[in-house]
């Protein structure tokens, strides 16, 4: 990816992002967003980085962490991939067998991942929510310098090859970005990008093709839509 230097007001990264502490009082980390368990090594350059509390940004590597065992078993098909065929999947299962076990047993979670029979994984759908509201915040602030402090108004996850083709065209392309009112701010990452064309394609960021991509949009609030793995699909919003 190409680096981008943002021109938004500096005062909006007072906060952290997740638990709004005052960063001037506390030790803080540069957060990568994406999270790298969205992404595949080598990891591209430049990836963007938000600064958060240290604590926050700690909490979220076993989420992380489980996030990329669940996303990884569900593609391989198997909580124990053959490393032949799957090597990634099978070396991060392979890392973590306590979250594999409770994967296959865990009975009280949403059913995230239906039809994908005969396999079927019972993630902690918590844990996954948390991963992905966590990117959003973080790419709504690098591309838009907007700190979004509140939790979101929505949170939809699915396959994206679930969708039906009129819900994965919406998805796919949004036909209210067009208004005027919700372009960029200027000096913002997110101008510029409108501006060059800088890693995009059609309104998507890309980050690595046919691993990670994300969109950021202003329409009706502020919405992050993004696509792991040409597979797992999520839209979140903040309603005005
Ligand atoms: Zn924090």
């Amino acid at each position: 990816m190409q680096f981008i230097r943002p021109f938004c007001d500096e005062r909006q990264s007072t906060w952290c992002l997740h638990c709004t502490t005052s960063l001037s009082e506390v030790r803080t980390n540069k957060d990568h967003v994406p999270s790298k368990c969205f992404l595949k090594k080598p990891y591209p350059e430049n990836l963007p980085t938000v600064e958060i509390c240290a604590e926050c940004n700690n909490g979220f590597s076993a989420d992380e962490n489980y996030f990329a065992c669940v996303i990884h078993a569900v593609l391989a098909g198997s909580l124990s991939p053959d490393p032949q065929h799957h090597p990634e999947a099978a070396k991060i299962l392979r890392h973590n067998q306590g979250i594999a076990r409770r994967l296959n047993t865990q009975s009280e979670q949403v059913d995230l991942f239906p039809h994908e029979l005969p396999f079927t994984v019972y993630p902690d759908y918590k844990r996954i929510e948390r991963v992905l509201v966590k990117n959003a915040k973080g790419h709504a602030f690098y591309e838009y310098g907007e700190p979004m402090l509140e939790s979101p108004s929505t949170v939809e996850v699915f396959p994206i090859h679930q969708l039906s083709a009129d819900n994965r065209a919406r998805f796919e392309s949004s036909e209210d970005v067009g208004d005027l009112s919700a372009w960029p701010e200027v000096g913002s990452r997110m101008m510029d990008r409108v501006m060059t064309g800088r890693d995009m394609l059609g309104e998507w960021i890309v980050v690595e093709d046919g691993i990670y991509r994300y969109a950021v949009d202003q329409a009706g609030g502020l919405r992050v839509r993004m696509v792991i793995r040409d597979y797992l699909g999520a839209q979140i919003q903040w309603f005005h």
